[in-house]
């Protein structure tokens, strides 16, 4: 399993060494050395830094092969996956003009690279990339659709950093609509 950088924020870490309660609805912190999370205001001793990890919701810690402790039980699910990847969606679809990688989506959701692009795929039923792409590629058969404006404008303003890319993946307007027919399979209904 891969080893993420252990970067706890300051205000968590506070939370953890307090106990403090009020934080109870905001994260829980597994410690490797166990394999077993809880909740912050649990009165455990205070674990060594860098052997803690954080994790937004119950689920995401459940994934990672972490138990809940069976004195706190942080096993209530604050968010089921499904919700925690719409929140990713939502995300996604006011950002999408931003440079985005996996790494940022992990980032921003507190979830390990591997894990959002598993439960990603499993609940929307295409890769987080392939979904920013597709959000990118509907945004620009729109503005060719209601704008003048050029293929590479366009590519521009709906988050394509690479220009001749999209120019190549697009060509004319018939190969947009071909590749997003293309990805349209992933779509309910589509
Ligand atoms: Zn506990």
């Amino acid at each position: 399993m891969e080893v993420k950088k252990t970067t706890i924020p300051a205000e968590y870490w506070k939370a953890i060494t307090e106990c403090d309660a009020a934080y109870d609805e905001t994260f829980f912190y597994g410690v490797t050395t166990t394999g077993i999370f809880c909740r912050p205001s649990y009165k455990s001793r205070v674990p060594n830094q860098e052997n803690v990890r954080i994790f937004k919701n119950a689920y995401i810690a459940l994934e990672e092969k972490f138990r809940p402790c069976k004195r706190c039980k942080p096993d209530g699910l604050h968010l089921s996956a499904e919700e925690w990847v719409e929140q990713i969606v939502e995300w996604i679809d006011q950002h999408y003009i931003k440079p985005l990688t996996l790494h940022t989506l992990a980032d921003i959701s507190d979830g390990s690279p591997y894990h959002l692009q598993r439960l990603f795929k499993r609940v929307r039923g295409l890769s987080p990339t392939e979904y920013i792409q597709q959000v990118r590629l509907e945004k620009a058969i729109h503005g060719l659709e209601t704008t003048g404006q050029s293929i590479a404008d366009i590519g521009t303003a709906v988050g394509f950093s690479n220009t001749p890319y999209f120019i190549r993946l697009s060509g004319e307007n018939t190969l947009i609509f071909k590749y997003v027919k293309g990805a349209a399979q992933y779509e309910v209904g589509g």
